[in-house]
């Protein structure tokens, strides 16, 4: 989940002190990283993904699902063996927010080979393999966004329960000890948003409307929105798991068009990975977990949300500190920033004061209305020429569907960028064809110098639709009609030319509405699709032949889920629960539900069933462990 420095972390009411403090340092510490590294070159392509698991326990006898409260434990294990070898371990392991959650990545990030796509799947196995070592025969870990029943009774093991008159987080539902207690950056930040905010977060989600489906109007519902799912815990959202992937870029200008240009791919990658339906034991009329992790973090008072007239806060902020981003970042993007960005003008000053260009001067100084919410007694006093953790803190606790990550200090790493939206699948097949396939679309953004922009606006409608129930299938999203510009070499106009593409801007729309198939695989005679487009800068490319393979059959994959013959790892889900002998038609996932459910992921994660609606005839990859000897003409 980000920065996780050590140390004794401050109540709000301290913190609450510091906070114009941090700003203040946050923002130099930014001015000096801008002004040692604006000209770094030469950066080569490096990219890695991130894949968050719950760690689940099985009761047969009973047929209950629990999530396994053991994630400090396997760290423990698994961070040793880091420490013993740190260059030789092929995977890295992190805590997340649950007490039941880990995240693993690779031990190094990949290159810009294309025989490297050949060994994600491999490596995102091994790191499956490599936990499971360490589990008894009845846990299990299990790469889905949401657990079904998290807060329901009993939903953990160790049973705990919930102190809402106490504690971090005084959930109904979600207790202290589900949260990570290994780092106090976890429950500090439950505390201090709930502090700051001036009450507990309010997460409330449609739930899905069966035959028979009531929601009882009691306790542990929100009477003003009786026909929802009502949660009222950081955990609800931060619990959920996902698939982030970061890249390298050459230069600071290649980061920013490609978090420019990726951004209007984030909603769409949303939909195409929409996986958690499942809330707090109810089918939800959502597919995705985004505006529930959203509101899980919403640290704004009601001033700040324009409940009240504004008094002791500066700001009316339109958005939750975790949300799609506000603004672009590359001239090319300037004139679709068409929603007025807050920020607090001494700030930006002192940014563009310093030679920091006014769009990006924007886009740190409105990083930092945001206070900071966890903050270490250790960490308020640092060297500014030397630490950046100040700037750290407001970068690492904005969390939006692209982030903007300068190179750390003293490092090799370059300036980089960060995709944040996808939930994460089931498989590591499809984890993998997920991840290759945003890796390939940033090359094809910068080889055919492609342009995906539309208005931030568009970009924030898209992200609501594409968390509709079955919004893969029946959404349409907005997208820019003419994507190449230019600059564009032949060949992707040749590829965009599929029809009248070229066609004349005045009398046309530079926006249009498409479904996610059209928007993959292409529309006749209007779009070319990003599909075709990868294709066509894959032709000439030279690669083995298990990875041709490997790289086929994950297009193929995006395909068939784009176009529906595939289900969403969504709605495969909710079929799951609603074709279940024990569904009462009153959108209840019961105990028994859950636990097959979750066995029968098990089962297909571990390929021992396949499952054809979900993943066509796919079940993995002619992957390797290790990278054969390039080709010649690999390079990405
Ligand atoms: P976060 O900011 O989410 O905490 P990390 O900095 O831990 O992310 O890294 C996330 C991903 O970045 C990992 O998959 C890792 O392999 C990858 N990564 C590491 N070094 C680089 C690099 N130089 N360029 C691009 N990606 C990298
Ligand atoms: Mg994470
Ligand atoms: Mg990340």
């Amino acid at each position: 989940m980000g920065l996780l420095s050590e140390g004794t972390p401050l109540s709000w009411e301290e913190t609450k002190k510091y906070t114009q403090h941090v700003r203040e340092h946050g923002i130099t510490q930014f001015i000096n990283i801008y002004k040692r590294l604006r000209d770094r070159q030469g950066d080569v392509l490096k990219w890695g993904d991130e894949v968050e698991y719950v760690v689940v326990k099985f009761f047969d006898d009973g047929r209950e699902a629990k999530v396994c409260l053991r994630a400090e434990e396997l760290l423990r294990i698994l961070n040793e063996r880091e420490h013993a070898n740190p260059e030789g371990v092929k995977s890295l392991w992190r805590p997340e927010y649950g007490a039941y959650m880990i995240e693993g990545t690779p031990g190094k990030p990949y290159g810009g080979l294309l025989a490297h796509f050949n060994v994600v799947e491999a490596n995102m196995r091994h790191r499956r393999e490599e936990v499971s070592e360490l589990l008894q025969p009845d846990e299990a870990v299990m790469s889905i966004t949401s657990f079904p029943r998290l807060g329901c009774i009993n939903f953990t093991h160790p049973p705990t329960k919930p102190t809402p008159d106490r504690g971090a987080t005084r959930s109904l539902f979600f207790p202290d000890e589900a949260v990570f207690p290994g780092h106090p950056r976890f429950l500090t930040l439950s505390r201090n948003i709930r502090e700051r905010r001036g009450e507990k977060v309010s997460i409330n989600i449609p739930v899905y409307k069966d035959k028979y489906t009531e929601i009882p109007v009691d306790s542990y519902s929100n009477p003003t929105m009786p026909d929802h799912v009502y949660m009222d815990a950081m955990g609800f959202g931060m619990g959920c798991c996902c698939l982030q992937l970061t890249f390298q870029a050459c230069n600071i200008s290649e980061a920013r068009t490609l978090y420019d240009q990726l951004t209007p791919l984030c909603p769409i990658m949303l939909a195409l990975t929409a996986a958690s339906p499942l809330h707090r034991g109810f089918i939800t009329d959502v597919d995705c977990r985004w505006n529930i992790i959203s509101a899980s973090v919403d640290c704004r008072t009601e001033e700040e949300r324009g409940l009240k007239p504004l008094k002791n806060n500066k700001f009316v902020i339109k958005k939750s500190r975790y949300d799609s981003i506000d603004c672009y970042l590359s001239p090319q993007g300037e004139k679709y920033n068409d929603i007025p960005v807050i920020y607090d003008k001494a700030d930006y000053k002192r940014l563009v004061d310093n030679g920091i260009d006014p769009l990006l001067a924007q886009h740190i100084a409105h990083l930092f209305i945001r206070d900071s919410v966890s903050l270490f007694s250790e960490k308020i006093y640092l060297n500014d020429e030397e630490d950046t953790e100040s700037f750290e803190n407001i970068q690492s606790t904005n969390w939006q569907t692209m982030r903007f990550k300068p190179p750390p200090p003293h490092s090799t790493i370059g300036w980089r960028v960060e995709f944040r939206p996808c939930e994460v699948q089931i498989t590591d097949f499809e984890n993998a064809a997920i991840v290759c396939f945003i890796v390939l679309m940033t090359r094809v953004i910068l080889s055919y110098q492609l342009d995906f922009l539309i208005p931030i606006s568009k970009v924030d409608e898209n992200m609501q639709r594409a968390q509709k129930r079955n919004a893969a299938k029946e959404e349409k999203f907005w997208f820019r009609k003419d994507i190449t510009t230019q600059v564009s070499p032949p060949e992707a106009n040749e590829c965009c030319k599929t029809g009248s593409i070229n066609c004349d801007m005045k009398n046309c729309d530079m926006f249009v509405e498409m479904t996610l198939n059209e928007i993959i695989n292409g529309k006749e005679g209007e779009f070319p699709g990003l599909i075709p487009l990868i294709k066509s800068y894959l032709t000439g490319m030279d690669v083995d032949a298990d990875t041709h393979c490997t790289i086929q059959q994950y297009l193929q994959f995006i395909q068939k889920r784009a176009s529906g013959e595939i289900l969403t790892t969504a709605s495969w889900i909710r079929n799951f629960v609603r074709e279940h002998p024990e569904y009462k038609f009153d959108s209840k996932v019961t105990e028994h539900i859950n636990y097959d459910l979750l066995n029968r992921i098990r089962l297909i994660q571990t390929g021992k069933i396949s499952c054809p609606e979900l993943l066509g005839d796919n079940t993995k990859s002619k992957t390797k462990d290790s990278v054969p000897t390039a080709l010649t003409n690999d390079c990405l």
